[in-house]
């Protein structure tokens, strides 16, 4: 929240001719790593200093791994390793996200090609979706070009959207929705219970899965609350017609309340963080030989 602030301010400071208000040293310099790390967005494409990191997803019944999401990082070679928590807006802000965003979505999708034809057990590949994306008149095509690209059936894509993205403007999602749907991508919503969606919505998007924020997932040993959010999502998404992925997981106990529940899948450092390309086929080895 107060980092939302400070952006916010300084959305404030950049439109305003005044200079005097609000405006600390410490403002100061968080503005001008932003304004560095913007800079040096612009390169980080064309340098290579992206990459993608795999997080496994794992099915509760049968304790398979079903699925990864793609993470971003960014290794500067000044800056170091910068968390996508801080580029990823910055990104936002300046139209950048978009060339990420494609290169995210083609890196993606051909690491799962070259997975499968390597003889990998099918599994579903999740990538981030930003909002400037999704509100992008050529988001459709772009995700069907790369599919097509890459020789990708669109069942093994699933792209993740939150519940801001898709209440903004419902109609427009929907109609975006339904056409992903037709053509056969997945969808879910990320950080789910976190946003704003209203029910009456939700049942009209075209979505397969809701990820269960790790926020309740963190707490579900001591606060009653949280377990009774996380159970009533999970009975929502079921009477919806839609799966569960609780996000976050790092415990056995944790791991335990969300089985009991019903809850599809699971992802997190219990069962393993996001993992370099080398690491995920190492990961999946194991598995297959339990
Ligand atoms: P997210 O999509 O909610 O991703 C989950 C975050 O939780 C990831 O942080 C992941 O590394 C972390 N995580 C996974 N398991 C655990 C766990 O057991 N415990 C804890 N404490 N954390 C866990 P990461 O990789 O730093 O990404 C942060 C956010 O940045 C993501 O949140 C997503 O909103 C955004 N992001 C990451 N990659 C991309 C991308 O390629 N495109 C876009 N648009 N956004 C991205
Ligand atoms: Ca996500
Ligand atoms: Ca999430
Ligand atoms: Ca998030």
């Amino acid at each position: 929240l107060s980092k939302n602030a400070d952006i916010a301010m300084y959305r404030i400071k950049r439109s305003s001719h005044n200079n005097f208000c609000f405006f600390t040293p410490e403002m100061q310099s968080h503005s001008a790593r932003r304004l560095q790390l913007s800079n040096a967005l612009y390169f980080g494409l064309t340098r290579g200093e992206f990459l993608l990191h795999y997080q496994p997803q794992i099915s509760l019944q049968d304790g398979h791994m079903v699925g990864v999401e793609a993470l971003i990082r960014w290794q500067h070679p000044e800056f170091g390793a910068v968390a996508p928590s801080e580029f990823i807006p910055i990104a936002e802000d300046s139209g950048q996200i978009l060339a990420i965003g494609e290169w995210v979505l083609r890196t993606a999708v051909t690491q799962m090609k070259a997975w499968l034809d390597a003889g990998m057990k099918p599994m579903v590949m999740s990538v981030n979706l930003s909002t400037v994306q999704f509100r992008h008149p050529d988001l459709l095509a772009l995700v069907m070009q790369t599919l097509q690209m890459a020789g990708l059936p669109a069942q093994y894509l699933e792209l993740e959207l939150t519940e801001a993205m898709a209440m903004d403007n419902p109609t427009a999602a929907i109609a975006l929705m339904n056409q992903l749907h037709e053509q056969g991508v997945r969808l879910s919503i990320d950080d789910f219970g976190t946003g704003y969606s209203s029910l009456s919505y939700l049942k009209k998007f075209k979505v397969s899965k809701l990820k269960i924020d790790q926020s309740f997932v963190r707490d579900i040993g001591d606060d009653k609350d949280d377990r009774a959010i996380v159970t009533a999502v999970i009975n929502l998404a079921s009477s919806l017609g839609m799966q569960t992925i609780a996000e976050g997981v790092e415990t056995p106990g944790q791991l335990a309340f969300l089985r009991l529940q019903g809850c599809d899948e699971a992802q997190g450092y219990y069962f393993s963080k996001p993992l370099p390309v080398d690491q995920l086929e190492a990961f999946a080895k194991t598995m297959t030989a339990v």
